[in-house]
């Protein structure tokens, strides 16, 4: 199988497996007992705690673990509207944000908030002036994310956090790190809130993160109970989830400028590759070494994801979380009709080789050659 789809999911290295099974089956106390093995845990607990942040560069007491990506981008927008409920009920985002910021968008205008959603332009970018000039004195929060999950396309995230409090000093910045995992420094991004998830960066799926900046007052939290993580997100702590999750982190960590290095040159030579297909186009602006969004114009795209994936090669035809309905970020591109229908995602990771883009791309043009276009 040829796996080009990191960016829906990455495959969990033999030592983080080996990480969460320890924990699993011998280490499988609850950090809130007190018995030997439990506070064994909860040294464990800081330490993967501790992982995390050194790979945001944020400060470890800042960071809640949660339970996806989702999960803190939901509690992101609740928190930030939670704390500026007195400043008014105005959001400021983008039309390319994941579904799990745009239907937390849609579930608080049902509660009486008024949500701006910014349009990109036809490559998929947002500038920093567009953002700043949406805030008004009743903005609650901000939230765009850092890098798109189907474009690749990268959002001026520190310029919109230095801008920010000339428009309004106490607008919260909300930022979807998802798809920026290990390449960002949170010091350096000037978010308020950052919300990360494990299954991008080589950890399970069902853990994530949600950094809480200085200006972010005690948030309510969006789980109550038993008061774990400091009583910001109760429940028992998902203990092999977030094992996985730091010895990613860490691994991640030790080879990020092999790894930064590898995907830049793995895209320029897929980009070169496929672009030599006749009918292919870029779509996007898109600059993150792991993303590479195409169209084969004419051709649907539902098609060549089956195509290619009855051939044992796994690319996506947008976001996987979108799949079977037209891609809103796509949509928000505005692009010519035929372009639009043959928009293709390839993403890769640090195991991908210049082999597996060759087959993609002699299957791509076999597709190109064998398959009608639309009419
Ligand atoms: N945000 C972005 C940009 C994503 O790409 C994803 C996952 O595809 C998510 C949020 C959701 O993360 P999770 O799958 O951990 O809920």
């Amino acid at each position: 199988m040829i796996y080009l789809d990191h960016a829906a999911t990455t495959p969990v290295p033999r030592e983080v497996a080996q990480a969460m099974y320890e924990v699993l089956t011998e280490q499988y106390g609850n950090p809130s007992s007190q018995y030997p093995m439990g506070v064994e845990m909860k040294k464990r607990l800081a330490a993967w705690r501790a992982s995390v942040a050194a790979a945001m560069d944020c400060p470890a007491e800042g960071l809640v673990f949660t339970s996806c990506g989702t999960e803190g981008d939901n509690w992101a927008l609740r928190a930030a509207a939670w704390q500026n409920r007195h400043l008014g009920k105005h959001i400021v985002t983008t039309a390319v944000e994941h579904s799990a910021v745009l239907e937390t968008c849609k579930q608080l205008e049902q509660e009486g908030y008024e949500v701006t959603y910014l349009a990109p332009d036809q490559g998929g970018l947002i500038t920093a002036q567009q953002v700043l000039e949406a805030v008004r004195p009743d903005t609650a929060a901000v939230s765009v994310m850092l890098v798109n999950n189907e474009l690749g396309t990268v959002y001026p995230i520190r310029d919109i956090a230095q801008g920010l409090p000339r428009r309004n000093p106490k607008t919260l910045l909300h930022t979807d790190a998802v798809q920026g995992l290990t390449a960002f420094s949170a010091r350096d991004l000037g978010a308020d809130l950052i919300s990360v998830s494990a299954h991008k960066i080589g950890g399970p799926k069902g853990v994530g993160a949600l950094y809480l900046g200085p200006r972010v007052k005690r948030p309510r939290p969006l789980l109550a109970g038993g008061g774990q993580e400091n009583g910001l997100r109760s429940g028992t702590e998902a203990t092999a989830q977030m094992a996985g999750f730091a010895k990613a982190a860490e691994l991640r960590m030790a080879s990020l400028e092999r790894d930064r290095a590898h995907l830049a040159d793995l895209r320029a030579y897929a980009q070169e590759r496929l672009l030599a297909i006749p009918d292919m186009v870029p779509v996007g602006q898109g600059t993150a070494p792991h993303v590479l969004s195409l169209s084969l114009a004419g051709w649907p795209s539902q098609n060549i994801v089956n195509d290619l994936g009855a051939q044992g090669i796994c690319i996506s035809a947008g976001s996987a979380c979108h799949q079977g309905k037209p891609s809103h970020v796509v949509a928000a591109l505005k692009l010519p009709k035929r372009v639009a229908a043959g928009v293709i995602r390839l993403s890769f990771g640090p195991g991908t080789t210049r082999e597996e883009i060759d087959a993609c791309a002699q299957a791509l043009q076999q597709h190109h050659d064998q398959r009608m276009p639309m009419l």
